[in-house]
């Protein structure tokens, strides 16, 4: 599904230049669950950013479901965007004048679905995270895990099977970012592929892979194996 290779990022500020990715090299397979983790700085949104088609590498290979990124053009690149990548983000991105309904609708109209077909399928997503009577709800009178629930209502409304997740619990409490966690995790079941950053180890555990990345370079990338120690207690490798 995702294929990197030797992927750069340049940040160029007037005279400063900023190497946020040095090297990348990165294969993701459809129905991966992956974490990704780093210190702050270390590239990690830079990643999920080119990643997801928001932006674009300064040098290297990326090429989405084989289509080779670089040579696309801008409406190119937002039209894989709207079709086959769902993002989720730490604080939430809904707008704030739109109630849930409106705002799990919005992706529907970037991709041009008939409006007699948009609240239906906005409904049934927001249904599925269980927010059905928070339907006309505005963000703000929403807890945090429900606006979370909204955003990823609003990223599985088009069936991307692909969805990108940036500290999606970043702003939550534990008991809440596990909750999300759960949610995640029957997406993956489902069949689509999770890349989820996070700062949280307890979170990252939770994937079946987990990428560390430094200084704008992948440091670790391994399996998380879990290991049944003698005394039956359930251990996991990280
Ligand atoms: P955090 O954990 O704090 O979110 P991160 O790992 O997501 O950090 P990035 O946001 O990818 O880090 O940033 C990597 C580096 O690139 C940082 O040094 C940052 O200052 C720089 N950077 C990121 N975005 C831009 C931008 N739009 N313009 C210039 N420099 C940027
Ligand atoms: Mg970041």
């Amino acid at each position: 599904l995702i294929e990197i290779k030797d992927l750069r990022k340049k940040y160029i500020m007037g005279e400063m230049e900023v190497e946020a990715l040095r090297g990348v090299n990165l294969n993701i397979s459809t129905n991966e669950f992956v974490s990704i983790m780093g210190p702050s700085g270390s590239g990690k949104s830079t990643l999920m950013n080119i990643l997801g088609c928001l932006d674009t590498p300064s040098s290297g290979q990326y090429l989405f479901d084989s289509i080779d990124i670089s040579s696309r053009t801008d409406d190119e690149l937002s039209e894989i965007r709207n079709q086959k990548i769902g993002f989720i983000f730490q604080t939430f991105n809904l707008l704030p004048k739109l109630d849930a309904l409106q705002n799990v609708e919005l992706p529907l109209i970037y991709s041009g679905v008939e409006k007699h077909l948009r609240k239906d399928l906005a409904k049934k997503a927001l249904k599925r995270l269980g927010l059905e009577n928070r339907m006309n709800h505005k963000p703000n009178e929403l807890s945090g895990g429900q606006r979370q629930r909204v955003a990823i209502a609003r990223a599985l409304v088009t069936n991307p099977g692909i969805i990108l997740a940036d500290e999606p619990t970043g702003n939550l409490d534990t008991k809440t970012g596990f909750e999300i966690m759960e949610i995640f995790k029957e997406l993956h079941q489902e069949g689509n592929t999770i890349i989820l950053i996070t700062h949280e180890p307890e979170i990252a555990e939770q994937a079946d892979r987990g990428i560390i990345i430094r200084d704008g370079l992948i440091t670790k990338d391994a399996l998380n194996t879990t290991i049944i120690s003698p005394n039956k207690t359930i251990l996991t490798q990280v």
